[in-house]
């Protein structure tokens, strides 16, 4: 017998987790583009479906009124990998570093913004990631390119209430 969680127990079990893209500065559709076919070159990952991409102005985090900048770009890609969440969401941040990412101040426009909405069915509330993401709910921008990929992990009720959001999916 080996001792659970030792490697000779095989590899990592499989997760499907979504990830939201977003960029806003320079040529924010070529960024986001990159930044799919980044993750797909993550250890242990593959990028298994690609929404669209959508257009929308800026939402403070608060939801109150508009942001600074141009507008977003968004999409999600749902993931394949066999990476810890956490060590997931480490390799996100390092992707959003090597994109030039800086945050001056909160809502910044960002040249990318990489968010993990979900990982498997699981809840994780710690210091550095809370999963399912906290405002996914609340948005547009996320909830119509994530239903587009995985519609059983988006509600018609949930849909409805961003109906009310601009937004524009690009061809
Ligand atoms: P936002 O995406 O909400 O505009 P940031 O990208 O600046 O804000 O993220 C701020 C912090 O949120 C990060 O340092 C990260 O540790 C934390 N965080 C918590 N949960 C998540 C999640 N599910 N996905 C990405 N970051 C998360
Ligand atoms: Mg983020």
């Amino acid at each position: 017998m080996t001792p659970a969680g030792s490697p000779s127990n095989g590899p990592a079990p499989q997760v499907t987790a979504y990830v939201a893209l977003g960029a806003n500065l320079g040529d924010a559709q070529a960024a986001v583009r990159q930044a799919m076919d980044a993750l797909d070159r993550l250890p242990q990952c593959r990028v298994a479906r690609r929404s669209s991409l959508y257009r929308t102005a800026p939402v403070a985090r608060n939801a109150s009124g508009p942001a600074d900048g141009p507008d977003y770009i968004n999409a999600v890609v749902a993931l394949h990998t066999r990476l810890p969440a956490l060590d997931l969401l480490d390799q996100l941040q390092a992707l959003e570093q090597a994109a030039g990412r800086e945050r001056s101040y909160p809502d910044a426009p960002r040249t990318l913004d990489l968010d993990l909405l979900l990982y498997g069915n699981a809840r994780i509330d710690s210091a550095r990631l809370t999963v399912p993401h906290p405002r996914m709910m609340q948005r547009a921008f996320v909830l119509l390119p994530l239903a587009e990929i995985a519609p059983e992990r988006v509600s018609t009720a949930q849909l409805h209430a961003v109906a009310g959001q601009p937004i524009t999916r690009l061809g």
